[in-house]
């Protein structure tokens, strides 16, 4: 069969949840027995997401060969439980790179290079290669930002020029925000109208509308949307707010969404699998006895809102624990920098089951952090350390436990007498050369753990052998690490070295001694927890949080 390729843009307004429907649209041709793979493309100039500011960005998202993405390509993983590649990425800059690169190297053999058609024809070229190379029957593309914008057009022109060439193996999915104003009492329908409008500009025809609201929509509103978007009525899919993600591939099965995306690329369903998964999403809905988690970071407000989207792999990860152990998830942020203003207030976390500190850089709230981590230890809340949690988990031990008053991260202080964690070597020429876009220790490395530890008895059960005899794999993002000159020292003060590198010379994993679970890693583990198989450290955490 031909490769197929559905393109989804947003319209109206951005953070209406277009990288969840990409998900779910993928989630269901899936168990209908094809293939699939998924594709961001974000319309920002930058090469990847690991040079901005999280709160303006959110999440960067590591994949397993070292790229660092936007937060949706964690969803598609999530959504289809595999891993999804850096082929399956790009931005504006990339794209224009590229070209740009080829263009010196003469590839053009001598052309006028232009943004048309050269641009979207190595956008289409990246489309394919991904879908090749994912051996994928249908590919998802998910368009960043909304139709109407300067910044997506080269990409829209990508999909026209995909759907002339092949109108039966590319379809357009427009993913469109109908607001229910207070003042008014009613959805309304006409900014969809307008962006389905924008949309036919670019040359596009919408073959669905996902039309999401607070509520489902309703037949009158379905009607006008058929006549002024210039679609069928059954086309038009109801995608009112629910109470969990997971629910979403279930609301668009009701809808026979998936049947119907088969049908306009000429494919008929091959099998239907979505009943577990939609049995399991219901499932977890009915789970009421609460697990109270505590996350700790700086990266929550946005002027006057907050925002989680940061941390949205963790957030995610402890629900799938959670509802693993058939516990209902709260989560609760917490600003380090409180702890900084008011070190009595640390006294709030004995009100929470276990405690996240996940990744993070710079000397904004650290000592708050530390602080949290003292009353953790010594007060035997579970924890668990992401990266940075880990690093200044180190910190706080060296500090408070072996003695070592000014231990720190050379990354706070540089001229520390204990510089328990440390730059790594080849990090420094990096950041002397000013070398700072993807230049970290990214991606999937292994790691081999230790017998008898928490994270061996949290990963055995995964991997059917002891633990020193199987190397684990996890994603990485960082330039700092543990500093082996005082790992006999640390050792000797009670701190376990629970997993590392094959060679040894990397720790990956500390552990701590008389405590119900205080585990923390180098790498990030919640970039590989899936909903049905939540990360066995989560879940093992999750476990001793519930105790
Ligand atoms: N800032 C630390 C480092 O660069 C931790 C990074 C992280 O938490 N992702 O090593």
């Amino acid at each position: 069969m031909s490769k197929k390729y559905i393109f989804v843009a947003g319209g109206v307004m951005s953070g209406v949840g277009k990288g969840t429907a990409a998900a779910s649209i993928a989630k269901i041709l899936q168990h209908k027995g094809y293939e699939i793979t998924a594709v961001k493309i974000d319309p920002y100039i930058n090469i990847d997401a690991g040079t901005m500011n999280p709160v303006e960005h959110g999440e960067v998202f590591v994949t397993n060969d070292g790229d660092e993405t936007d937060q949706d390509v964690g969803s598609y993983e999530r959504f289809l439980e595999r891993p999804i590649p850096s082929g399956n990425y790009m931005t504006t800059g990339r794209v224009y790179l590229s070209v740009i690169n080829r263009e010196r190297a003469l590839k053009y053999n001598g052309k006028c290079v232009e943004v048309v058609p050269h641009v979207p024809q190595e956008v289409i070229d990246r489309i394919k290669k991904a879908a090749t190379a994912n051996k994928a029957d249908i590919t998802i593309i998910e368009i960043g930002g909304t139709v109407g914008e300067y910044q997506n057009i080269l990409f829209l022109e990508a999909a026209r020029m995909m759907k002339l060439a092949n109108p039966k193996d590319v379809l357009t999915i427009l993913v469109s925000y109908l607001p229910i104003p207070k003042s008014v009492g009613e959805m309304k329908s006409k900014p969809t109208q307008y962006a389905s409008r924008t949309l036919n500009e670019t040359g596009l025809q919408a073959d669905f509308i996902l039309a999401r609201s607070e509520e489902p929509v309703d037949e009158p509103r379905r009607r006008k949307l058929s006549v002024f978007c210039n679609i069928d009525p059954g086309s038009v899919i109801s995608s009112p707010d629910v109470s969990s993600i997971y629910l979403v591939p279930a609301l668009y099965e009701e809808q026979h969404l998936g049947e119907k995306i088969l049908k306009k690329l000429h494919l008929k369903p091959k099998k239907d699998e979505m009943t577990d998964w939609i049995n399991w999403a219901n499932q977890i809905q009915t789970y009421n006895t609460e697990v109270k988690i505590g996350i700790i970071g700086k990266y929550f407000s946005t002027g006057s809102f907050v925002l989680s989207d940061v941390y949205i792999s963790v957030i995610e990860a402890i629900k799938h624990a959670a509802w693993a152990n058939n516990r209902k998830p709260v989560l609760t942020w917490l600003n380090s920098e409180d702890y900084e203003q008011d070190p009595k207030k640390v006294k709030e976390l004995s009100n929470f089951d276990g405690i996240v500190i996940p990744g993070g850089f710079g000397n904004r709230g650290v000592e708050g952090k530390i602080s949290a981590i003292k009353y953790i230890r010594e007060n035997k809340i579970p924890y668990l350390g992401l990266c940075y949690g880990m690093q200044l988990a180190t910190v706080e031990f060296a500090r408070h436990v072996a003695g070592m008053k000014d231990a720190n991260t050379t990354e706070i202080n540089p001229k520390t007498t204990h510089p328990v964690i440390h730059i790594m070597p080849e990090q420094e020429k990096k950041l002397l050369a000013l070398d700072y876009g993807g230049t970290m220790r990214l991606g999937a490395y292994p790691c081999i753990l230790k017998e008898g530890t928490k994270s061996c008895d949290a990963y055995s059960p995964m991997l059917h052998a002891s633990c020193s005899m199987l190397h684990v794999s996890e994603r990485h993002r960082h330039r700092y690490e543990f500093n082996n000159q005082y790992r006999e020292e640390l050792e000797k003060a009670g701190l376990i070295i629970a997993g590392t590198s094959p060679d040894g010379k990397i720790v990956e994993i500390i552990e701590l001694k008389n405590h119900p679970f205080f585990v923390a890693s180098q790498f990030h583990p919640e970039f590989q927890s899936w909903p049905q198989t939540p990360h066995p450290l989560f879940r093992d955490f999750i476990k001793a949080a519930i105790k």
